[in-house]
């Protein structure tokens, strides 16, 4: 099976749909250790994404994606807009030449995209950033295809690998991010990007699993 452009666009819709339905409780966590905007940044985002990906005519999933990473760039004024504007833009980029976009491919362009968030932002594991979730949950997809196993439970693990990392995020002292200038008062609370990031994932299994669309 493989990922075709109406479950690339299923999955950004499922990803807005979650993010607006939890944007109090993302600005309600970024309140605590940032400015309290992450919600809504992701949500002025996703909803400016959201008919730009309608529009598309059936075309591919590299320009799907490289559409929400324009979007995001110039709609979210936070930290949150470029980062996941770079994760779509190489999802984008690494998924261009596919004629069609196998289990495989999405688990090494997801790789390959995080490895870009994290160049970009200049963000190591447990810094507690969205990256805490991303890089688990792009492994435990990795690893998991690796061993044999469908890509539904590939991306079962890697939705509950990013849950695991927001909530690793929690007693973590951040390095990156406004959430550093807290020092050790960031510990304790759970990162909004890291959760967001979860999101992301959840909207990934919902849209790619078999039987979904
Ligand atoms: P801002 O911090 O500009 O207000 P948001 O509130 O939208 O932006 O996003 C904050 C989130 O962005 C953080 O919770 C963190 O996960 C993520 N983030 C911030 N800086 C970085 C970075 N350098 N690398 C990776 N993620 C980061
Ligand atoms: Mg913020």
């Amino acid at each position: 099976m493989s990922v075709t452009f109406e479950q690339a666009r299923a999955f950004v819709s499922k990803f807005q749909e979650a993010i607006a339905a939890d944007k109090e409780y993302l600005t309600e966590l970024d309140s605590a250790i940032g400015d309290g905007d992450h919600g809504i940044n992701m949500d002025r985002g996703m909803r400016a994404v959201l008919p730009k990906v309608e529009a598309l005519p059936n075309g591919t999933v590299a320009d799907l994606f490289r559409t929400v990473a324009m979007t995001l760039i110039s709609t979210v004024g936070g930290a949150s807009g470029p980062l996941y504007g770079t994760l779509f833009l190489q999802l984008g980029t690494n998924l261009k030449a596919k004629e069609s976009v196998e289990p495989q491919d999405w688990s090494e362009a997801l790789t390959t995209a995080v490895a870009a968030v994290m160049s970009r932002g200049r963000a190591e594991p447990r810094d507690k950033t969205m990256v805490d979730a991303l890089l688990p949950a792009s492994q435990a997809l990795a690893s998991g295809l690796a061993a044999g196993d469908e890509f539904d439970m590939a991306l079962q693990a890697a939705e509950e690998a990013a849950h695991q990392g927001a909530l690793d995020t929690i007693p973590m002292v951040a390095h990156r991010g406004r959430a550093s200038y807290l020092g050790d008062r960031s510990a304790g609370h759970q990162d909004p990007g890291a959760t967001s990031s979860w999101m992301l994932m959840r909207a990934a299994r919902e849209a790619f699993a078999t039987g979904s669309n």
